[in-house]
């Protein structure tokens, strides 16, 4: 058996062992094809079970309502921060963004191509450290944006905000889909980078409510609109046929479990466990996101000074805890601990951070 590290880092970031050995009897010999996945056509039947089912898990753990597709597109979540404007748009509409860290700015930058951006609220006046309350989005924009979890400052929605019925709420869930069951019917599009919390990188799941499809102008190019994807089933051109099955295999082992309300419950013991230990700390560990707006999956926190953070790294990492140095951005330290973490690795954690705290304060 070769030695497992507890990875924390941010993403790309731990996949489930189980998945991954699944991956490995298959990589060779794709169910007695005498070939592997990655060499079978894309149109094959092979692959098409495979394509079908990674869409069916999507839909079986989210619990989508018939009426909303399920894409699988690349470029990342940085591709959808244009998609959705370039989709969604409605001449002379505000688009409505909420600026809850790097990764909203970075989706407003990209709206502004398109037109009037207006952000609603913003928690930039204490370095992203919350969540705002009383998000309120106006009846006429076209849309509203939210990013559901903030990977580098870890902060996350625990309550959708309110939105007009006519305005589709749009959210970007690349560190945080399927962390917990949430009403998917609040939301006209969900879209998320696979490789933080369902699968590797190089596939972005897009969840859009289908009466969303027709808005998009006519003189955009084919792959830029979502309503090619879905009417091809996301098989318009070659898509990453290995990423989406790695992702299929990470969607069975979360079905196997019980599904997202099972993985809620293990998410929020995992969270409760490490943020303990940063309360109890007497001021050791310092928690960067106010207690109410606190991420289940990125936990971060400082140390009393920068020396002192490098060298609990350092420590961490020669105990087989990787990936814990916080974002460049805003330095510290972060615990990326999406679902495939297991509660073991936590409890690791939590055990070396207790100790560090003794040796060193
Ligand atoms: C990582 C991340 C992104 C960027 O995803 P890419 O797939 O690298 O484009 C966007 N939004 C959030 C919230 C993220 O955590």
């Amino acid at each position: 058996m070769t030695k497992r590290a507890y990875n924390f880092y941010a993403g790309p970031a731990t996949l489930p062992l189980l998945a991954l050995k699944k991956a490995q009897n298959e990589i060779l010999d794709f169910k007695g094809s005498g070939m592997s996945l990655m060499e079978i056509s894309h149109r094959s039947k092979q692959y098409a079970k495979v394509h079908s089912e990674a869409s069916t898990l999507v839909k079986e753990l989210m619990g989508l309502p018939n009426d909303y597709k399920v894409l699988w597109l690349q470029g990342g979540a940085s591709t959808q921060f244009y998609m959705v404007p370039l989709n969604l748009q409605k001449k002379g509409k505000p688009m409505e963004y909420v600026n809850t860290g790097a990764w909203s700015k970075k989706a407003i930058k990209e709206c502004k191509f398109y037109g009037d951006v207006n952000v609603v609220a913003s928690s930039e006046d204490d370095t992203f450290s919350y969540i705002p309350k009383d998000i309120k989005f106006s009846d006429d924009a076209a849309f509203a944006h939210i990013t559901g979890n903030n990977t580098i400052y870890g902060t996350e929605y625990h309550k959708w905000p309110d939105v007009p019925s006519t305005v589709p709420l749009t959210c970007d869930m690349s560190s945080n889909i399927m962390d917990k069951v949430i009403d998917t019917k609040k939301f006209g599009v969900i879209y998320a980078g696979a490789q933080k919390n369902i699968g590797p990188a190089g596939v972005t799941l897009v969840i859009v409510r289908e009466d969303l499809l027709d808005r998009v102008p006519d003189n955009t190019p084919t792959m830029q609109k979502w309503k090619t994807h879905s009417e091809k089933d996301s098989l318009f051109n070659t898509g990453p046929c290995w990423a989406i099955y790695m992702c299929k295999l990470c969607l069975e082992y979360l079905k196997e479990l019980g599904g997202v309300s099972a993985i809620e419950k293990i998410n929020r013991d995992k969270a409760k466990i490490l943020y303990d230990v940063i309360d109890k700390s007497d001021g050791f560990y310092k928690g960067h996101a106010k207690l109410d707006s606190r991420s289940l999956m990125n936990i971060t926190f400082n140390l009393q000074t920068p020396e002192l953070e490098a060298q609990c790294v350092t420590e961490g990492l020669a105990k087989g805890l990787v990936g814990l140095k916080g974002h460049r951005s805003i330095g510290g330290m972060r615990a990326s601990i999406y679902n495939a973490m297991p509660i073991e690795g936590v409890q690791a954690l939590v055990d070396f951070m207790k100790e560090f705290q003794e040796n060193n304060q």
